[in-house]
């Protein structure tokens, strides 16, 4: 039996194959090849086929986000057509007979280390960008497209790090747990295993691919993976399994009874949701509403921008399954980690301090006003909200909320059925918003605070980088203090204020977010019920 150890991001236990997910770190292998004349051709037509999609995705961008920073693809189809690049690839293939996937890896590489090397500053950044060439010609040489999601038996994921638009593809019914080699607590993979109720560590170090297909147990108490585990440990596993599901059992009595402290104070247990598909368990679990609807996710699960009618059948799937109950939908936050290639957003420095969410809606107004139509006609069906992520300023609520009342107007003149009065609300998860609350406060109806970025904000911490976590302290002062301070804004302008981010989850907080007034708690939906018997244990 082998033992690996992780940092736990979600207490369960799962039993199950192992499937490696990912294409990255794939070793291109050398082969001989005999006929030089037809592999240097098929090169050249990897290379045609990388220049088309690059003219694509250039004119697309140029479309999206304007020529300057379009610039990078028109970049890599110069560099395709770099002479000394194009011609070490072809040289290397006739003179040592060898494959042209290889070929153009072994050249990328050099190429990739001689720029990196260079003084000039410009010089250096286009080390990446030869490697993101290589990866394009090569994965047209290899005819991969992107692994496709699907395995045949329900098997726990072993990955070096996943990322939002590739979760979104795994047919969940089949996913047992996460294992990651980097990965953070608040990275998406961490909230999704939430989501699922199944087990999850991050930041094992890397595994090794030969272990794919061999029977383990993940235990997310401990954070550790067991590869090939004795009767023992089988045992064992089968014993604290029949106990946590017994658990699951008896929390299911605390369905229909009230978020009450023994005092009789009460809060809010409202779901964050990613997709329709998520309401069963926000039923089963007795939600009080959707606290988070992150719409993004509609987007990372298609080819091309969801169009108006299949958003609005998803937002009323959702609000007439909720039956009457809040539905808090949040505009699309894309960007950061959220990536969606046919978006084609330039590649960032830093991108969570980048092109995202509400500055890529305020910017791209057509395909923003098509989500807003959606969520308004949605609305004449249920108890809709509507909610726009990554805020800094009045001016973006000003801005939001005009195209918003563009959209009414437009329905009005088509006579197409909507909520006039929708509530309109916030997400306060950047330090800016919290600290001018007041001033954000009388412009909308609600406030709901996202912890996760606002923690990463505040504590100067990206979220996504596994190597801080020893640096993060969620509870930090300084963020509890902006939590206060915005609840004590919202409520002076009669405004009601939730927690989506997952601090709201965190047992320890509950005494002080009752204290500081939250009204609603949105979380995972496999995180209600204890959170409805943590409440109801609290004076
Ligand atoms: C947050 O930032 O706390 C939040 C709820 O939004 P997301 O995790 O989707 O960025
Ligand atoms: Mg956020």
């Amino acid at each position: 039996m082998i033992e690996i150890n992780g940092k736990s991001v979600y207490n369960a236990l799962a039993m199950g194959k192992l499937h490696f997910w990912g294409n990255d770190n794939q070793i291109i292998k050398r082969t001989k090849t005999e006929n030089t004349k037809a592999e240097v051709l098929r090169f050249k037509d990897a290379q045609a086929k990388a220049k088309k999609e690059l003219r694509e995705l250039y004119q697309k961008a140029v479309a999206n986000v304007g020529k300057a920073n379009a610039q990078v693809f028109e970049i890599h189809i110069m560099m395709l057509d770099d002479e000394d690049y194009f011609g070490a690839i072809c040289n290397m293939i006739q003179t040592q007979s060898v494959n042209a996937e290889y070929a153009v890896s072994y050249t990328s590489d050099i190429f990739a280390k001689t720029f990196g090397e260079m003084g000039d500053e410009y010089m250096r950044a286009r080390a990446a960008d030869v490697l993101d060439i290589s990866k394009r010609l090569v994965n047209i040489l290899i005819g991969v497209e992107k692994p496709s999601g699907e395995f045949s038996e329900p098997s726990i994921i072993v990955a070096p790090d996943l990322a939002p638009s590739e979760t979104v593809r795994f047919d969940t019914s089949k996913v047992l747990g996460f294992v990651t080699f980097k990965g953070s607590a608040n990275s998406h993979t961490a909230i999704l295993a939430r989501n699922m109720n199944i087990p999850a560590i991050i930041n094992t170090g890397t595994i090794d691919t030969s272990f794919d297909g061999r029977m383990a147990i993940l235990d997310g108490h401990s954070g550790t993976l067991y590869i090939d585990p004795d009767d023992d440990k089988i045992e064992d596993f089968k014993r604290r399994k029949a106990l946590e599901l017994e658990r699951i059992e008896l929390l299911k009595n605390l369905r229909g009874k009230p978020n009450q402290t023994k005092s009789g104070k009460t809060i809010d247990i409202f779901a964050n949701i990613s997709s329709p598909r998520d309401i069963v368990s926000a039923i089963a679990n007795d939600a009080g509403g959707v606290g988070l609807f992150r719409s993004e996710f509609l987007y990372l699960e298609q080819k091309d921008y969801p169009s108006e009618d299949e958003q609005f059948f998803k937002y009323k799937e959702v609000a007439e399954k909720m039956g009457g109950k809040p539905v808090i939908i949040r505009t699309l936050d894309i960007g950061a980690d959220k990536k969606i290639s046919y978006f084609n957003l330039p590649e960032e420095e830093n991108p969570a301090l980048g092109f995202r969410a509400i500055r890529i809606c305020l910017t791209d107004t057509k395909m923003f006003k098509t989500q807003l139509r959606a969520i308004l006609r949605a609305s004449a069906f249920g108890n809709i909200y509507v909610m726009f992520p990554m805020i800094v300023s009045q001016n973006e609520v000003s801005r939001a909320k005009a195209l918003l009342e563009e959209c009414k107007s437009e329905l009005k003149a088509d006579k197409i059925a909507f909520k006039e009065d929708i509530k309109t609300g916030i997400m306060i998860e950047t330090p800016a918003a919290a600290i001018i609350s007041d001033l954000l406060a009388p412009m909308i109806d609600f406030f709901s605070i996202g912890t996760n970025d606002l923690t990463q904000y505040i504590l100067a911490a990206d979220r996504q980088n596994h190597s801080l976590e020893p640096f993060i302290d969620d509870k930090h002062p300084a963020v509890l203090r902006l939590i206060e301070e915005t609840a004590k804004n919202a409520h002076k302008h009669g405004k009601w204020v939730g927690v989506c981010g997952e601090l709201a989850s965190d047992p320890t907080l509950s005494e002080f977010f009752m204290n500081i007034g939250i009204d609603e708690l949105s979380v995972s939906s496999s995180h209600i019920l204890k959170l409805r018997e943590n409440i109801r244990s609290l004076d």
